[in-house]
């Protein structure tokens, strides 16, 4: 695990990375990509994943953005004892209908072994937390949050909530357009709001009624959001960020 740069999480661990939606603003493509070693190995399975049992010196991406379970990190948060806020997977989307449930297992189980930290998962495939959910594989623990990616409207319709009594967030970054969570079925218990970053050409600037909108429709439904500073960049009078489990503000 390592120390992270995002604002909402303490810690990153990156058991599994690679990631096959292909956002064009992704950002972990463009790091993994920086460092591939464009290794082929043995390990190769038919379907294009791969399994590393041991760390590789010359680079943590081998095998660029392709799927990767890195097996030697999964015992890394029991070997953390400060408890930590810890985003599971910033490089890779660990609930993509590639991945195996078998990896996921393997990744759930290891947080299981750590209930020390807290475990924020994010995905863009939620039916993927249903069907495990419906497996009885996905654990309903309190220090446990299943967000959603969910950028503009369309994304509304699309993602349904993880299921009842369990932790849910939504992360609109990058918001890239109006999102009317009024349409939504079922209501997450934490919003996150950020901008896109980096250079991309045709990179989407927030409007601020977008940001307004589900300002005050969370307000109005009392569910906290926590402002990105790539947001805050935009419009410097946000109000201060909240976080569900604190249940108040962290001072933005
Ligand atoms: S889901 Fe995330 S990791 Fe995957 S391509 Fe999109 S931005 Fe990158």
């Amino acid at each position: 695990m390592n120390k992270t740069k995002i604002d909402w999480a303490t810690m990153s661990w990156n058991p599994v990375t690679g990631c096959r939606h292909g956002c064009p603003y992704c950002y972990a493509r463009r790091t993994a990509h920086r460092f591939d070693a464009g290794l082929k190995d043995a390990n190769q399975t038919d379907s294009g994943l791969h399994v590393l049992q041991e760390k590789l010196r010359a680079t943590p991406y081998p095998y660029g953005f392709e799927p990767t379970l890195h097996r030697y990190r999964l015992n890394q948060p029991e070997r953390q004892a400060d408890p930590q806020t810890v985003f599971v997977c910033s490089m890779a989307d660990l609930f993509g209908s590639w991945v195996p449930t078998e990896w996921i297992r393997d990744v759930l189980d290891a947080c299981m072994r750590a209930p020390q930290h807290r475990y924020l998962f994010l995905t863009k495939n939620p039916a993927r937390y249903l069907e495990l959910d419906r497996m009885a594989m996905l654990p309903h623990e309190d220090n446990f949050w299943y967000g959603s990616t969910v950028t503009n409207d369309d994304a509304v319709a699309m993602y349904p909530m993880p299921g009842k009594n369990i932790n849910a967030f939504w992360s609109m970054e990058p918001l890239l357009g109006p999102v009317d969570m009024r349409k939504a079925d079922g209501l997450p218990q934490w919003v996150i709001l950020g901008a896109e970053t980096g250079n991309r050409s045709n990179k989407v600037v927030p409007h601020r009624e977008w940001v307004d909108q589900i300002a005050d429709f969370c307000a109005e439904k009392e569910i906290p959001v926590f402002y990105k500073d790539n947001l805050r960049a935009y419009f410097q009078d946000l109000q201060a960020s909240a976080f569900p489990w604190i249940g108040g503000v962290d001072g933005g």
